[in-house]
């Protein structure tokens, strides 16, 4: 084993203890008090592996282990151990937790890197306590956009005075802390998220990249009225026009979407919402997704049209508002190269599957190359406490990164 695989076991379950929430189920929400006290007892599993740590004033926690040749741009590892609300114990720890293990693994085999290592717990990847997630890292990135820190959580407190109360200065003048060229390669593990692995009967895959999503907030307007009197020809009602949009659009998505498409509507405002009235208005949300860009985009222009021709024959109003778009972003090929050749002396039989949700490495991936590697997970459930993965595939997953993280550093 190139890894200590008890050791990793025992700093994942010492880590659940930190929030937990009924048996398996944890809660570390961004810069609260569990999430300090866990960003406490992971420096402390840093310092152990040979790491100097420090936080920085977005909250994350960084570490770091000085190369022989320190000039050379850096490998950076890493990955996130806040917590949705109700959360489970393997999102972003796994990667966290086993990006430390492959340092600490390192220096107990005396291997030492060539390159500096940093290992990164990115703080508030989860994005639900301020509603805009993956923060850290786009802090490091120099991404943040401005009135950051002015957005407050369900309780009205700002995520400045949050970071305050974590114990931090948080600051968005300053320039960020890696320019193009610092980062020879970033490296993230995680939980697949997803079913793929456990369908494939894989314990780990390697990442092909990160699909990008499209949300929009749809908006339809017609007429309230009584919905005793109004006869059925004269109505304007918004949610069915609403919920004839969202048949069609998932039968799009099913019959003309690529075999990596999915398509989502998972809010829904009706207004004024009463049993007796007609709806006047509906504002429901559009998640699309695809690491197919051109298959995203035909998508994309029929939803449009669905919009526009099912609104008119319900003689609604219609408006589409952008929320976000974020285009796929590719794991570079050379580090996909470089893991399938070391899966390959494991013998994991790792296959290569896309990452439909987002991650810390999809910042990274602006400023350097990226690869990530998914371990299998149970269900594909996650984001709940149900989230569940065996340790052996862990160990196996975090041997390939140590495997991959030996080679870049050394070159
Ligand atoms: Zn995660």
């Amino acid at each position: 084993m190139l890894i200590n695989g008890d050791r990793l076991k025992r700093h994942l379950e010492e880590l659940a203890e930190i929030g937990k929430i009924g048996e398996t189920g944890v809660c570390r929400l961004a810069h609260s008090k569990e999430d300090r006290q866990a960003v406490e007892v992971v420096k402390g599993w840093m310092e152990e592996a040979g790491l100097t740590a420090k936080i920085d004033g977005f909250g994350n926690l960084i570490g770091r282990v000085e190369g022989t040749e320190p000039d050379k741009p850096i490998l950076v590892l890493g990955s996130h151990i806040d917590s949705q609300p109700y959360g489970g114990r393997f999102d972003g720890t796994a990667g966290a937790l086993g990006a430390i293990e492959v340092v600490h693994s390192m220096r107990e085999n005396g291997i030492t890197p060539a390159r500096s290592i940093e290992v990164i717990c990115f703080s508030d990847e989860e994005g639900s306590r301020f509603n805009k997630g993956i923060f850290g890292v786009r802090g490091l990135a120099g991404m943040l956009e401005e009135g950051e820190l002015e957005r407050k959580d369900k309780q009205g407190i700002t995520r400045r005075e949050a970071l305050k109360e974590f114990g931090v200065e948080p600051d968005l003048s300053g320039s960020p802390a890696y320019q193009k060229g610092d980062i020879e390669a970033f490296l993230e593990l995680h939980i697949e998220q997803g079913p793929v692995l456990e369908q494939k009967n894989r314990p780990v895959g390697i990442v092909s990249g990160i699909s990008g999503p499209i949300w929009l907030t749809v908006t339809l307007e017609g007429f309230a009225g009584h919905a005793g009197s109004v006869p059925m020809p004269m109505r304007q009602d918004a949610l069915v026009g609403a919920s004839e949009i969202i048949r069609k659009f998932d039968e799009l998505v099913k019959t003309e979407g690529s075999e990596t498409t999915v398509g989502t509507v998972g809010s829904m405002q009706v207004f004024p919402n009463s049993r007796n009235i007609i709806a006047e208005k509906v504002e429901f949300t559009v998640d699309l997704r695809d690491i197919d860009l051109e298959a995203r985009t035909k998508l994309e222009e029929k939803l449009y049209k669905i919009i526009e021709e099912t609104s008119a024959s319900f003689d609604l109003k219609s408006e589409i508002k952008e929320d976000t778009r974020s285009e796929p972003r590719y794991c570079a090929d050379w580090i996909k190269d470089i893991m399938k050749e070391e899966e390959e002396k494991l013998g994991l039989d790792a296959p290569t599957l896309m990452s439909g949700p987002f991650h810390d490495a999809l910042i990274m991936s602006y400023i350097c190359d990226y690869g990530m590697i998914f371990v299998r997970c149970e269900k594909g459930i996650s984001h709940n406490p149900l989230e569940f993965a065996e340790m052996e595939d862990i160990e196996k997953g975090v041997g390939l990164l140590y495997a991959t993280a030996v080679r870049i550093s050394q070159s």
